[in-house]
């Protein structure tokens, strides 16, 4: 049995928030241990929601987000690490059924065009295509916005987070100082801000878009899929679970009552949600109309 497929079209889906134009695009499927992704909620819970391989991996997607707004381009989030050998892709199935820069190429940009790229995190998740496999910046016009928390996560590993981070996704933007490292919510241009959402690891940011009386929220991987959604949902990858959990009962009410749209990094099926009230108190994340 191998991994059930994605049920989400490749193609760049786009949406009107306010004066932004926002394109959720997908640099391709892998898959995760389904254990890991759901923490300590059983398997007998979790499976329903995601079907698991004979391997026990479920399958996940690599959503980044592009914003147009007042003429500049912002990337979220970077694409998966294309540097792994085949061990390494085995291990994750990694499967490129479409790549961030083909769904740059539908909206008619190249790499040269984005001003600024936000990195919710440096996982090589997330941030793996920050740097060409030569070791350039992949985005030589941009500047990289990251929390300063996670520079100093990412440059000071240890044995439980070590695994998540490869050095020639940032030391090579490091050197070119093209990093904007900030502490703290911070608004980038007018409606467009980073948050802290630590949990999964201490430097982690979700981006908040708010134009024209609309929001639009960019989870990273405090809601990682739509399937996280309820409170106890929390992966087993989290370094600080409780402080995810915090800051979930602290956001997920805001973002219901301002009817956002969200955006998780690796739903595999579903590009915009909204939340909903759950059966037993806490939210859920259904596919937006
Ligand atoms: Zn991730």
């Amino acid at each position: 049995m191998s991994l059930p497929s994605s049920a989400r079209s490749t193609w760049t889906q786009h949406r009107r928030v306010g004066e932004a134009d926002v394109y959720s695009l997908t640099d391709g499927q892998f898959g995760l241990d389904g254990g890991a992704m759901f923490g300590n909620v059983p398997k007998v819970l979790w499976e329903r929601r995601a079907p698991a391989d004979h391997l026990n991996r479920i399958r996940l997607r690599i959503n980044p987000l592009l914003i147009r707004l007042g003429g500049r381009n912002i990337l979220v989030e970077t694409g998966f690490w294309d540097g792994g050998d085949e061990k390494f892709e085995t291990i994750y199935a990694l499967d490129r059924d479409e790549t961030l820069f083909r769904g740059l190429e539908e909206v008619g940009l190249t790499p040269d065009d984005i001003h600024t790229v936000i990195n919710t995190h440096l996982h090589f998740d997330h941030a793996g295509r920050n740097t060409t496999l030569l070791g350039d910046p992949t985005f030589p016009n941009a500047r990289y916005v990251v929390q300063a928390a996670e520079l100093q996560e990412a440059t000071h590993t240890h044995e439980r987070n070590r695994a998540s981070y490869i050095p020639e996704t940032f030391q090579p933007i490091l050197d070119a100082g093209l990093f904007d490292a900030v502490d703290g919510e911070q608004e980038l241009l007018p409606g467009l801000s980073v948050l802290p959402v630590p949990g999964h690891n201490l430097g982690q940011q979700a981006v908040v878009l708010r134009s024209g009386g609309q929001t639009l929220v960019y989870t990273a991987d405090m809601l990682p899929t739509l399937a996280h959604a309820p409170y106890p949902y929390i992966t087993g990858y989290d370094l600080y679970p409780v402080t995810t959990l915090e800051h979930k009962r602290k956001y997920l009410p805001q973002w219901y009552e301002a009817g956002a749209l969200i955006c998780t990094p690796h739903d595999p099926d579903v590009a915009f949600a909204k939340l909903v009230e759950g059966k037993k108190g806490g939210f859920e994340l259904v596919a937006a109309e």
